[in-house]
């Protein structure tokens, strides 16, 4: 079977405007839906309540898309323009349906509310339309087949465009494509190597379709998720196994654990198998290295933190550019603090730079940035990262 890929086009003025708050959250949950029975999205869209700009962007959705799922603009107002454009674009007129009036007409009675004249809009289809019910409020959606694609239009509000996906629109979609049965995902998790250097070495796995192979960097970190899609575990497990191991041929050396295992854990183990001592100074991160290491179980004795003033005192005494006051206070760390390894990280209001060092080798890098405050945490995330690769090679 031909992998099915989908357009999610989310349609609201308030989604382009500059004085809105309203962020597109319904893709997202869209998203991880359809992926959820092995849909990739491969495009997202978002126009604004014209009909004109709504349709051109259907059309080409329906062009490149074989399911393309509308949200917003399904309200009875004049700016609701997504049943018109939809019509349009699929080469339909809009048939009114008394019978969807009716249920309209129901609910409006059963919430104890008014429906005005124009609600009527919400009783036009385009032709053939098939209803999509809203439990969670008045506004129904519907689906449309169209040139061998299938157009679902859903309301913009986030609950009752989320009842419809989990009630209506992924049971229909499972039924349709046959839905692959085991979706199973592994991450290979790498440190000490950033994703650049990665994608050289697998990027020809990246280009694949199944399983694919996708990268989702952090500060030091990057994680290989491979997802593959069948009918059976164990043709999953195969499918996986066979890029797995190619990528461990290539990175083996930086990949710190898989699925839900965590660096920090990986960080701490390899204190712990080497017989370290580590120190870890910071100045100026807001504690970034110690917040994300607390999170991690170390052997009694073998990490400890420098005192903010010892380490502003050993940075004022040191010379030279950043990295190399990082390198400095690293080894005068470890002499004051009877330690044999030491991580440390320097801040500053437009650079910074952090060192690792087991004593005889010593690995530095230095950042530059601007204003941003979360900054302090990519050179910590470094200093982590790196002073795994490093103390690993001594357990
Ligand atoms: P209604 O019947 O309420 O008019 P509708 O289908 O016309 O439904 P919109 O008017 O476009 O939907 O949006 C209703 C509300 O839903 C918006 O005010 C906004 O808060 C929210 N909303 C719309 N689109 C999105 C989106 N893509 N992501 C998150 N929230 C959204």
């Amino acid at each position: 079977m031909q992998p099915v890929h989908a357009e999610i086009v989310s349609i609201g003025e308030e989604l382009l405007s500059s004085e809105s708050e309203t962020l597109d959250t319904n893709s997202v949950y869209i998203t991880q839906q359809l992926g959820s029975i092995g849909v990739r999205v491969l495009y997202k869209s978002t126009v604004g309540d014209d009909e004109a700009r709504i349709t051109d962007v259907l059309r080409i959705a329906l062009r490149r898309a074989q399911i393309v799922i509308t949200t917003g603009g399904l309200g009875p107002t004049v700016d609701d323009m997504t049943r018109q454009a939809v019509a349009a674009a699929t080469e339909r007129t809009l048939i009114f349906e008394q019978a969807l009036l009716d249920e309209i007409a129901e609910k409006f009675a059963r919430f104890n509310a008014r429906m005005s004249a124009n609600n009527r809009i919400q009783a036009l289809l385009p032709e053939g339309a098939v209803v999509i019910n809203n439990p969670a409020g008045t506004a129904p959606g519907f689906y449309v087949d169209y040139d061998g694609a299938l157009i679902l239009s859903l309301p913009g509000v986030p609950r009752e465009m989320k009842a419809m996906m989990t009630q209506t629109v992924i049971p229909l979609l499972r039924e349709r494509l046959g839905a692959p049965r085991v979706i199973k995902t592994r991450i290979l998790r790498t440190a000490g190597i950033g994703e650049s250097h990665i994608d050289e070495q697998i990027g020809h796995l990246e280009r694949l379709s199944n399983p694919t192979v996708g990268l989702n960097a952090h500060a030091g970190q990057t994680d290989i998720r491979v997802t593959a899609r069948t009918d059976t575990e164990a043709e999953a497990q195969a499918l996986i196994a066979a890029v797995e191991a190619e990528v461990r041929a290539k990175l083996g050396d930086h990949i710190f654990g898989v699925d839900k295992e965590t660096l920090e854990q990986a960080f701490a183990d390899a204190v712990a198998k080497a017989g370290l001592r580590v120190v870890v100074g910071e100045l100026y991160t807001g504690s970034a290295i110690q917040r994300r290491l607390s999170k991690a179980h170390f052997p009694e004795g073998s990490i400890q933190y420098a005192d903010s003033e010892v380490m502003a005192v050993l940075r004022d005494s040191a010379e030279g550019d950043l990295r190399a006051v990082a390198e400095h206070v690293a080894a005068a760390l470890c002499a004051q603090y009877n330690a044999n390894a030491a991580l440390v990280v320097i801040a500053e209001a437009d650079s910074s730079a952090m060192a690792v060092t087991n004593g005889s080798e010593t690995r530095s890098r230095a950042y530059f940035y601007g204003t941003d405050t979360t900054a302090p945490d990519v050179p910590s995330g470094w200093a982590i990262s790196m002073g795994w690769h490093l103390f690993k090679r001594l357990a």
